[in-house]
């Protein structure tokens, strides 16, 4: 799995000039100043970076935005441009929106109003329109000016799945806890085994079945005497099926990461639900076929560029009877994350600019990524985000220092609540 999205360098902070009422005399400069500001930041949302002006060029670098103590100037670095839609600096190529000033203006519903507009099931779209609850947040357009569609994240969505409520999320089928940091029928954590998950994402084929071989020696066993095992989230393009038919002799488990391991990773947060059955039922159904696994062990899902799908990924794993996903990733945090099902409200944020995570209820377990501390010393080291798998953590140069940072990750859950420790 290659690490995925742009290191982004600082922005530059520019000094918040006044260009705009130069050789203004004393008197009306501050008028004029006002109203031209005040014109200029009446449809604005707090924080929001607009363009003065548009075009290719330095014109692409420089916003500004609208704070309490004026118009405030920012220029990206040089090589990059500012992306309105994605509010932040990125490379000159992935920006196409230089012709534009200010990000499009969406529509939002009237979810929230002093006397009900609409009657009992039904909820007010921007324009008063009243439509059924359920259309809101559907991924389809269903009011006439689209605002069903416009605030739909976790807090929002009309729909989204309740807070968790143990009363009800019962083991073996549901586990929920408020902060997700809860031991599973709160056993103290000295007396829970600390798990390690070893999983390994795209084709297996000659590039890679030496490493596995030398990984999986024989050498390595569990306390019980049995060797170690890996999960291999195994996409179709370049996969030896003769490979994976070996792997999965050996024991360790196959699970799908998509047929097409499609390069645009938009495509994965804006899939339908069909596109998800074709690629990850599909990978089933061709991974039992040309691999003979007649056991249906392939249970588990990861999209590509751990790019999560939404409530249409969680759709698709609920219909093909899928029983987890391991996309979502968790921030960094001290004790970490236990898996959780999705019945109830994720208990973490949904973590990365782009993701966009499951809002309502699926009967699907989340074996959430929880991001490693890339630090070798975490007592000594500045703090540094979080890197979600290993691959990523690219501080990490020497064997000896990989050491310390496995020790150190493994501590921070061994002393902890032992929630499974992985990648
Ligand atoms: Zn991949």
């Amino acid at each position: 799995m290659r690490s995925c999205g742009v290191a982004l360098a600082a922005i530059v902070l520019l000094a918040a000039g006044n260009a705009y009422a130069q050789q203004q005399n004393e008197e009306t400069a501050p008028k004029k100043e006002e109203s031209f500001e005040a014109e200029l930041c009446k449809d604005k949302d707090a924080g929001e970076w607009f363009r003065l002006v548009t075009g290719e060029g330095d014109n692409c670098r420089d916003v500004i935005q609208c704070t309490s103590s004026g118009l405030q100037a920012i220029r990206c670095p040089a090589g990059l441009y500012f992306d309105i839609e994605k509010q932040t600096c990125d490379w000159k190529d992935s920006v196409k929106n230089c012709k534009l000033k200010n990000k499009e203006r969406k529509v939002k519903p009237m979810l929230f109003t002093d006397k009900p507009v609409c009657s009992e099931g039904e909820l007010a779209c921007g324009d008063t329109q009243c439509i059924e609850r359920g259309l809101f947040c559907n991924g389809e357009k269903d009011c006439a000016d689209g605002s069903d569609e416009t605030t739909c994240d976790i807090d929002s969505d009309p729909n989204s799945a309740p807070p968790c409520d143990p009363a009800v999320c019962v083991l073996p089928d549901c586990f929920c806890s408020e902060d997700g940091t809860q031991v599973p029928g709160d056993l103290p954590p000295k007396e829970v085994p600390q798990m390690i998950t070893i999983t390994f994402d795209d084709a297996i084929n000659n590039n890679n079945i030496g490493l596995y071989k030398e990984i999986f020696n024989g050498k390595r066993k569990n306390p019980n005497g049995c060797d170690i095992k890996a999960t291999y989230f195994v996409s179709h393009k370049y996969t030896n099926y003769s490979a994976v038919q070996e792997m999965h002799r050996k024991g360790h488990e196959i699970a799908v990461h998509s047929i097409s391991h499609n390069d645009d990773e938009n495509f994965w947060s804006n899939a339908s639900v069909n596109d998800w059955v074709k690629e990850m039922g599909g990978m089933r159904i061709i991974t039992e076929k040309y691999a003979n696994i007649t056991d249906n062990s392939v249970v588990g899902v990861r999209a590509p560029y751990l790019r999560v799908g939404g409530n249409n990924q969680f759709t698709m794993m609920e219909e093909e009877a899928f029983l987890y996903d391991s996309t979502i990733t968790a921030p960094l945090n001290n004790p970490p994350l236990w898996p959780y099902t999705m019945y109830f409200r994720m208990p973490h944020r949904c973590h990365g600019n782009l993701q966009k995570c499951p809002t309502r209820s699926h009967a699907v377990w989340e074996m959430v990524l929880n991001e490693l501390d890339r630090r070798e010393d975490p007592n000594s080291d500045e703090y540094l985000p979080g890197c979600a798998m290993v691959d990523s953590c690219s501080n990490i140069l020497t064997g000896d220092q990989f050491y310390n940072f496995l020790n150190h990750n493994f501590d921070r859950h061994y002393e902890e609540n032992r929630a499974p420790l992985g990648e």
